[in-house]
């Protein structure tokens, strides 16, 4: 990559960037991975980029050389303000370092939707976003794809399939409005320092509409209520959802004695529209 920028580990020394735990920060100090991220979450030149936590600038200077058009990049830590001013010298004009917490900070009208969406961020704030991303009362959404770094086991859970044992709510709301794959997996040594799990990234293309219709607010409740306790039959995990639950449940194909983890999105999907 000959974007002109020193490599990592000095932007990291000169600028004092000493990870911080409290901020999740891990960073990914190798170009060659980063330019694999960037170039996973598909053609760059034609939609605007909004990063979360950029840090140091890995993922950022990635996705600029992998041709992003404007990447609009949310830190949190201030600390990371001036490499990421010198990342925005070398691409005049393509980088946008706002300034605060991904989780209350409106990015709206800096960037033109449909947008891609690339993160390597602390897991709880990802799955926090991730939630939000996939539960908005329109759709589509802001954004048409995500890519994703997690820990490997919540990836598994986004991608899951009914019957196994990382099926659970994040399963239903990112299949429901999205294709999500699991891109591929990212050994704890990659990152600086490293992190106690293995990492994985994870790509989910927005669905033009849900794949089986449903309002979003009851299917996050069944959903949220039958897996909040999967391991108990759902006429008594969703007793609180209807008075009439066991009809409801025979209607959309459930059996009343079923477990939320054997219940297809499709036959969630139903139980919602009868509700
Ligand atoms: N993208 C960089 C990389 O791949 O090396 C840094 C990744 S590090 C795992 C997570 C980054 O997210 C850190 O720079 C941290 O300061 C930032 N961060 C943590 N919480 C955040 C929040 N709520 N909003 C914005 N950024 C946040």
């Amino acid at each position: 990559m000959s974007d002109g920028l020193p490599p990592l580990r000095e932007v990291i020394a000169s600028h004092g960037l000493s990870a911080r735990k409290s901020l999740g920060q891990n960073f990914l100090l190798d170009l060659n991975l980063t330019g694999r991220i960037a170039r996973r979450a598909g053609d760059l030149s034609a939609r605007d980029v909004l990063e979360i936590g950029p840090g140091p600038g890995g993922l950022t200077r990635a996705l600029l050389a992998e041709g992003a058009r404007k990447v609009v990049a949310v830190e949190r830590d201030e600390r990371c303000l001036p490499a990421l001013a010198e990342v925005s010298n070398a691409y005049p004009g393509r980088l946008e370092v706002l300034s605060g917490d991904a989780l209350t900070l409106d990015t709206t009208r800096h960037l033109t939707a449909p947008v891609r969406v690339v993160a390597n961020l602390p897991y709880n704030v990802g799955t926090e976003l991730l939630v939000r991303w996939l539960t908005p009362a329109e759709w589509p959404p802001f954004w048409s794809s995500l890519t994703l770094m997690f820990q490997k086991e919540v990836a598994e859970r986004i991608v899951a399939a009914p019957g196994s044992k990382a099926y659970g709510r994040l399963s239903i709301l990112a299949q429901w409005r999205s294709d999500a794959k699991l891109a591929f997996e990212i050994s704890s040594k990659a990152f600086t320092p490293p992190p106690k799990v293995t990492s994985a990234v994870v790509h989910l293309d927005a669905l033009s509409a849900p794949r089986f219709p449903a309002d979003q607010k009851t299917l996050s409740d069944i959903v949220a209520k039958a897996f909040n306790q999967r391991r108990k039959m759902l006429r008594s995990s969703l007793r609180s959802v209807s008075a009439d639950i066991e009809d409801k449940l025979l209607i959309a194909g459930i059996q009343p004695t079923d477990r939320a983890e054997t219940v297809s999105l499709e036959q969630f999907c139903a139980l919602a529209r009868l509700l």
